[in-house]
């Protein structure tokens, strides 16, 4: 018994709670529609003018002039996805996040709990004890945070993962045992996890289209289009998925936080402004994670699209905001020095995470100190949000007046939050 839980719309939903006046609007999240971004969530009433994720606001913008355009704020939302993930937590010990709004459950065997939290009568069949659950979610998401969450029920992930597609927006759909392969059949065979673009149109030139003549294809046709995971995809098309829900995923081996300004920068304050705040940021996530980074890295992108990257390697492993900043900020004095033109993108990165585990030197506990503040820091702004505290480094802003202090409203930077899993 497997549920994947998927918030609908979920940067837009934040926006929407905080500010009820969006509500029912077409919202697009991504930034200033002038700037250089892309949309990063839709409300569902702009995906009615054909707007999507990854589209360029200016392009959303020609769709639909009348949209109300936001910057986003990540910090929220990984605030509200933390808080996402811990009342998931409550119904089964096998929770697998697939992102910051979304995750899969293994219910399987989960009757004690989801009687204990939902007074599910005994006797009650699995799949039954699934649907209580999956609308316990709902209902405790929309109250708690209120967004609306989406669920699929399935006995494995992918058929999961399409019937919460499917029963977006704020559903709830379960396939019973058997009838994986008859609801799978009419769908696209995009809708399938895993089957990308470039599947999508190798596919086609088969005239392959749905899941249904996916699934007929023979294993050795599959394998010649594409190679060991063809026949799996074959497998998946016909709603055989034995993938276990993971107690977690691959740990990461990077945090990095990266940004785009509206216009090129050459003020090196306003550089160092923006390392500080993203230094802040990965510094909390290093810390939520409870990893250390030995290595620090810069990026920079100039305006003629030259991007460079330059790193340095700790004498002890860090998750402290300082020194990730004055790293990367000597990184960026070393790098202007060589070449000092205006930049157009600016990142900051933490990679060689090694466990936390904290070593000093015999008598220096300074470093302990620093970091209990840290902490406490945290914990705050986990209660009251990012902006309860700010650093005076990064209120610097010699452009903007208002008291809006984020690096990224300020500069017009459009952010991309990363959480690297590969090397
Ligand atoms: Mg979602």
């Amino acid at each position: 018994m497997i549920l994947h839980v998927d918030l609908d719309a979920f940067f837009v939903a934040v926006e929407q709670a905080r500010d009820p006046a969006l509500r029912g609007k077409p919202v697009i999240v991504g930034g200033d529609p002038d700037g250089r971004g892309v949309v990063a969530t839709a409300s569902y009433e702009a995906r009615v003018y054909g707007i999507y994720s990854g589209m360029a606001l200016g392009l959303a913008r020609r769709l639909c002039p009348q949209a109300v355009f936001v910057r986003g704020d990540f910090h929220e939302y990984e605030r509200v996805s933390q808080r996402f993930h811990r009342i998931l937590r409550d119904y089964s010990p096998l929770v697998e996040p697939m992102g910051l709004d979304e995750a899969f459950l293994d219910l399987t065997g989960c009757e004690p709990i989801i009687q204990a939290r939902c007074g599910l009568r005994p006797g009650a069949q699995p799949e039954e004890m699934a649907r209580v659950a999956g609308e316990a979610i709902r209902r405790r998401v929309r109250e708690e945070l209120a967004v609306t969450a989406s669920v699929g029920i399935a006995g494995g992930k992918s058929v999961a993962k399409v019937a919460s597609d499917a029963a977006k927006p704020d559903g709830l759909l379960a396939v019973p045992a058997g009838s994986e392969a008859a609801f799978l059949a009419p769908r696209p065979v995009r809708h399938l996890p895993g089957v990308g673009p470039k599947a999508e149109a190798a596919l086609a030139r088969l005239g392959v289209r749905t899941l249904g003549q996916l699934a007929a294809l023979p294993p050795s046709r599959l394998r010649a289009l594409f190679g060991k995971w063809g026949p799996l995809l074959g497998e998946r098309a016909r709603g055989i998925d034995p993938t276990p829900v993971a107690w977690e995923r691959e740990p990461a081996k990077s945090v990095s936080r990266a940004g785009t300004y509206a216009r090129d920068i050459d003020d090196v304050s306003v550089l160092r402004a923006s390392l500080r705040g993203y230094a802040e940021s990965v510094g909390a996530e290093l810390r939520r994670l409870g990893r250390r980074a030995r290595c620090v890295s810069l990026k920079l992108r100039y305006g003629d699209f030259t991007t460079i990257s330059r790193s340095r390697t700790l004498g002890r492993p860090t998750c402290a905001d300082e020194v990730l900043y004055r790293t990367a900020a000597g990184l960026l004095e070393t790098a202007l020095a060589r070449d000092g033109r205006a930049v157009r993108l600016i990142g900051l990165g933490a990679s060689q995470l090694v466990d936390d585990a904290v070593q000093l030197g015999l008598f220096d506990r300074r470093p302990l100190a620093a970091e209990a503040l840290l902490r406490s820091i945290d914990r705050l702004r986990e209660k009251y949000g990012y902006r309860c505290l700010q650093t005076g480094l990064t209120f610097f802003d010699p452009y903007v007046s208002s008291p809006d202090w984020e690096p990224y409203r300020r500069m017009g930077l459009s952010s991309q939050v990363g959480l690297g899993v590969g090397s």
